[in-house]
């Protein structure tokens, strides 16, 4: 049997008509959540994404900012800036887009974003939060894999996840909500052994490790549904056409751009091989901008509430 594809647009839209019923109720109300998306410097990567953070705003009616200090900036100049958003009554999510340029102490600056207003679920506060099952904004990539999961009807609970990657924005996040589902949970990383083998073990297997194609065929137990939350844009015409041979789609997207995105797991392997599988793009990516907009609404209702 073909493995079901895990189509992360169509449950975006779900999510996002859902946060378009939340805002208007709260605009019944006399509110408007608003979020502030602070980008600074002019990395293209982090235009488009603030740009795309953005149009979602404006699709379900939160207010947005978009501010963009220069690059130049210093952390002072930074947390200044982020205390004046914290200050702000029509701010109810601020978003400090990664990486800060390389001389800014970007753990201070986070650290600076009131945990109400985090909607990032970056704050260690919320991170406790989290960790301890307290309510509190969860990082949007990770809420957003428990939403695919939950939507497409895929059981949690008693299952084996294994997650390969342990950032604290990915991976650590991931582990923590699977395990409040009631998975039993494996978080591998560079130095797991065998990863292959424990890997295989897995009902539902995430990959957030920022390698193109890493997962291959050997790591996927028959039927088991994957996660892939890499995005790896590949420009190599010899590393595209190894990993995408066999995927005439890609291949005619790569002749006419110069460039293919692909996940960390390997696109034709999880095809023939798992049950169900998130495709990228496609997958895993809308999930992250749709969770950012329920954390924007849940703090604009959180704030009023408190
Ligand atoms: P990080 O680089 O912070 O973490 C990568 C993790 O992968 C680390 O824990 C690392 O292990 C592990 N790893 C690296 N190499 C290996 C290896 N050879 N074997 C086993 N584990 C390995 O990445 P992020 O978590 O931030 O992101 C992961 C991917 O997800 C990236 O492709 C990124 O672009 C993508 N991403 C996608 C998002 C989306 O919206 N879809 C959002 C955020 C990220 P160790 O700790 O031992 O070094």
């Amino acid at each position: 049997m073909p493995a079901r594809i895990l189509n992360g647009n169509r449950i975006r839209d779900q999510i996002l008509i859902e946060v378009e019923e939340g805002v208007k109720a709260l605009a019944a109300g006399g509110v408007r959540p608003g979020l502030a998306a602070v980008l600074v410097g002019d990395d293209p990567a982090s235009q488009i994404y603030v740009r795309n953070k953005i149009k979602a705003c404006e699709r379900v009616g939160i207010y947005s900012e978009s501010i963009t200090p220069p690059a130049t900036s210093t952390t002072e100049e930074l947390l200044a800036l982020v205390e004046d958003l914290n200050q702000r009554h029509d701010i109810d999510g601020i978003l400090v887009q990664l990486p800060l340029p390389g001389h800014v102490d970007s753990a201070r600056v986070l650290l600076a974003v009131s945990p109400q207003k985090d909607v990032d679920g970056f704050h260690p506060f919320n991170v406790g939060a989290l960790v301890t099952k307290r309510p509190g904004p969860t990082p949007c990539t990770p809420s957003g894999l428990i939403q695919i999961l939950k939507r497409s009807e895929i059981s949690i609970a008693g299952k084996r996840a294994v997650i390969v990657g342990r950032s604290d924005i990915v991976g650590k996040p991931a582990a923590l909500l699977l395990l409040h589902e009631n998975a039993t949970v494996t978080i591998c990383h560079s130095r797991t052994e065998d990863l292959p083998g424990v890997a295989r073990e897995a009902d539902i297997l995430v990959a957030a490790i920022g390698r193109p194609a890493f997962v291959t065929r050997d790591f996927i137990k028959p039927g088991a549904t994957v996660l892939d939350v890499g995005i790896n844009r590949l420009t190599d015409r010899g590393q595209v056409e190894t990993i995408c041979a066999g995927l005439p789609k890609k291949l005619e997207g790569f002749r006419a751009t110069g460039a293919v995105l692909v996940g960390d797991v390997h696109p034709k392997d999880v095809a023939e091989v798992a049950g169900a599988y998130t495709p990228v793009p496609g997958g895993v990516g809308p999930l992250t901008i749709a969770m950012l907009m329920v954390n924007t609404v849940e703090a604009a209702r959180q704030r009023r509430a408190s």
